[in-house]
């Protein structure tokens, strides 16, 4: 009977894992580099708690299943709403700001295809307690300064959700239709969004993108709409920090976001190459998320890579990574002397990566196989050498092999 592995899954081979690793250990050190602690949340949780603000995108995506004792439960969509949980039940008496950051694979039941899977990791962080534009444009910077520690290429768009929740709030549509109306321009169902919006000057403000130079065309355009030019205000603010702190950017105001929690920044960063998928990051500010769930009026900020997007785009750039490769290899020639050779390769595994043959193999077999793993030496153990306290040691890129003492060996390592 075949089985196999469900819809949207994928195996990750040792190759292509040793390759994600060393990707994520760069971001995540890039993260730690900032004052960032690593956290976990569990792989399921209460659907309610992603029935609040995630968004009806997600809700629509999320695997729900009751567990044995009846309650409703769900593999996690995403990770914003559970650290708020998180926050509001662990961490609320911790000095702010609280900056933590994860790295684990979300669930959404939508059509696999390239670039979109079931399964699919995300890294992410989330800057707990402070409200100034300068926290926007460091969580903003973090961002780039990851994909800039692996070499990618890429393209970030800010925009402001208080420029256009304010801008509606001043024409008076109420907060129910605003939601809609952002999920609507989210999804690029601008005939929709246009139902529930009648004014021309909204539209307008959603079309505006660009570089710095829009900034003067929105202020001429919002004037008189005093909630909307207050955000515009702060928006400013954080460009100003972007430019400080030397981040690339453009301006887009017609960036929406399907997550309902977000009030005010948003950025979005692209890369080319990825087809429609080509979304890798997403993020913004949610100031009211926390309190939903603790009373407690706590702003935030964060954003979650698409890490197998980072992977493709990896890929697609032709970055290279560096090879996975075994210090050494340990053959003993003969029966005889396996023990020894045992002794040796333990011996070395605390200070470097060791393998020692294990089928048996005649010597040039097992130096095939060295060679195929990519070590970088053979320790050749034969009878005649450890006679008088020696070993073969062979560099696998060179071929050249000399005979060598133990302690001779540990200085080459
Ligand atoms: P979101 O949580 O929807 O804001 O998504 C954040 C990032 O996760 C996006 O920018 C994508 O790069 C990535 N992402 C979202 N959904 C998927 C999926 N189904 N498969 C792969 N990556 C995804």
């Amino acid at each position: 009977m075949r089985i196999e592995k469900p819809r949207g899954t994928r195996d990750f081979l040792p190759d292509e894992m040793w390759g994600r690793d060393l990707i994520e250990k760069r971001i995540s050190s890039t993260i730690e580099n900032y004052g960032y602690r690593k956290i976990l949340i569990p792989t399921f949780e209460r659907s309610e708690l992603f029935m609040l603000k995630s968004g009806k995108e997600i809700q629509q995506h999320m695997y729900i299943f009751r567990d044995k004792g009846g309650r409703e439960l769900c593999l996690r969509p995403e990770a914003t709403a559970s650290v708020c949980r998180m926050f509001a039940e662990e961490l609320r008496a911790e000095q702010k700001p609280v900056k933590v950051y994860y790295s684990c694979p979300m669930f959404r039941y939508e059509e696999p295809q390239k670039g979109r899977y079931r399964e699919f990791w995300q890294i992410g962080i989330e800057l707990i307690g402070p409200k100034g534009p300068e926290s926007d444009a460091e969580v903003i910077d973090i961002a780039a300064m990851s994909l800039k520690s692996i070499g990618l290429k890429f393209k970030l768009e800010v925009g402001h959700l208080g420029i256009l929740r304010g801008l509606m709030q001043d024409l008076g549509i109420n907060r129910e239709v605003q939601n809609g109306v952002i999920s609507a321009i989210d999804r690029g169902q601008r005939d929709r969004a246009e139902k529930l919006v009648k004014d021309r000057i909204f539209f307008d403000l959603v079309d505006m993108k660009g570089d710095k130079r829009v900034i003067g065309r929105v202020t001429k355009l919002i004037r008189g709409h005093t909630h909307s030019l207050k955000a515009l205000e702060e928006f400013k603010e954080i460009l100003s920090y972007l430019d400080l702190m030397e981040v690339d950017y453009s301006i887009n105001l017609g960036i929406a976001r399907g997550l309902e929690y977000y009030t005010g920044m948003v950025f979005e960063i692209r890369v080319d190459g990825l087809g429609a998928q080509n979304q890798i990051c997403g993020g913004g500010r949610y100031d009211n998320l926390i309190g939903l769930f603790s009373g407690l009026d706590v702003p935030a900020v964060g954003f979650a890579f698409g890490f197998d997007r980072i992977i493709d785009a990896v890929r697609e750039q032709d970055i290279r990574v560096p090879e996975r490769r075994i210090d050494l290899v340990v053959a003993p020639v003969s029966n005889e002397v396996r023990e020894e050779a045992i002794k040796i390769a333990s011996r070395f595994r605390g200070r470097c990566s060791v393998e020692v043959d294990l089928m048996n193999r005649k010597l040039g077999k097992i130096l095939e196989y060295a060679s195929r793993i990519n070590a970088k030496y053979t320790i050749i153990v034969g009878p005649r050498e450890l006679k008088k306290g020696l070993v073969v040691l062979r560099d696998m890129n060179s071929g050249s092999q000399k005979e060598i003492g133990m302690d001779e060996i540990r200085e080459i390592l």
